[in-house]
């Protein structure tokens, strides 16, 4: 039987699928046999702390750096990130620190300040299923980072993917991040299982998100081993220099102290599961 999200099952293709992101002069490779980090704060909040913290990130080991300039908030009253004008200190701590970056993008109409700058794209939880934003994406050759909506089976969520797939974009990287259930506890619950299933139905890259995942900072280190563990091709993760001073998501983000012994627990499993982490 076919299924339904055609281009992303293993169905379609032998192999998995590798993704270059592509940054001078580091080479990152996203895929099946490696570990990325993906770090960094919620937002990028102003240009002092941002640039200290991918500062930090590259020494410490991160591989990516992420930072919301437009922020996806329940409240219209939270801060919703610095916007357009931000994009020249996330361009300046990809020069410092010659990583590549991810950001959220919710407006297609942001791609024109987004495109030059930016290396990744990330699709947002909350746009999931805005399948104008992923047509417009899929048009593009730029990875893009897929969250998981925050209700969507599986089967939804690769059928996102293969609408940016289907479009002619073959870069899309998977993210879990939690699903809503009954549990209060936890921002999320996070399905740890989806990542062998993914595995199985598809040759795509899949990462977890532990911060949004689970929301609290104490989880995210086991979370980010269970998921290395299950088999992830890395972690993206928050990390803010006073958690409690955060525009967003403080509870959720680790210190650069606790995204230090984060890292050498995952390279740790990441080494047993034989992964590379560059
Ligand atoms: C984020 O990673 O900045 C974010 C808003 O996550 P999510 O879409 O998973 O809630
Ligand atoms: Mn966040």
């Amino acid at each position: 039987m076919m299924q339904p999200f055609r281009m992303a099952s293993r169905e379609d293709r032998e192999g998995d699928t590798l993704i270059q992101i592509s940054t001078a002069p580091r080479k990152v490779t996203v895929g099946e046999g490696y570990c990325t980090i993906i770090a960094g704060p919620c937002a990028v909040e102003c240009k002092e702390s941002y640039i200290d913290m991918a500062v930090f990130l590259k020494a410490a080991g991160a591989h990516i750096l992420r930072g919301g300039l437009f922020k996806p908030r329940t409240s219209p009253y939270s801060f919703k990130g610095l916007g357009g004008p931000g994009i020249n200190i996330i361009k300046e701590a990809r020069e410092i620190t010659g990583l590549p970056v991810v950001t959220e993008i919710m407006d297609v109409r942001d791609l024109d300040i987004l495109y030059d700058s930016i290396d990744i794209l990330q699709v947002g939880s909350r746009n999931m299923q805005n399948f104008s934003l992923l047509e417009e994406l899929s048009k593009l050759d730029k990875p893009i980072l897929l969250k998981r909506g925050l209700s969507a089976t599986i089967e939804e969520w690769l059928l996102a993917a293969e609408y940016v797939l289907n479009g002619g974009n073959e870069k899309v990287i998977l993210c879990e991040r939690g699903i809503r259930t009954f549990e209060p506890y936890t921002r999320n619950t996070v399905d740890i299982g989806a990542v062998p299933l993914i595995k199985r139905l598809s040759h795509l890259p899949i990462i977890v998100d532990p911060s949004h995942a689970t929301g609290k900072w104490h989880m995210v280190t086991p979370i980010a081993k269970a998921a290395i563990a299950a088999g992830a091709d890395g972690v993206m993760v928050e990390v803010h220099q006073n958690p409690d001073y955060a525009l967003s998501d403080g509870k959720q983000s680790l210190t650069p102290d606790n995204f230090r012994g984060m890292l050498r627990q995952v390279t740790d499993i990441a080494c047993l599961e034989g992964k590379i982490v560059i």
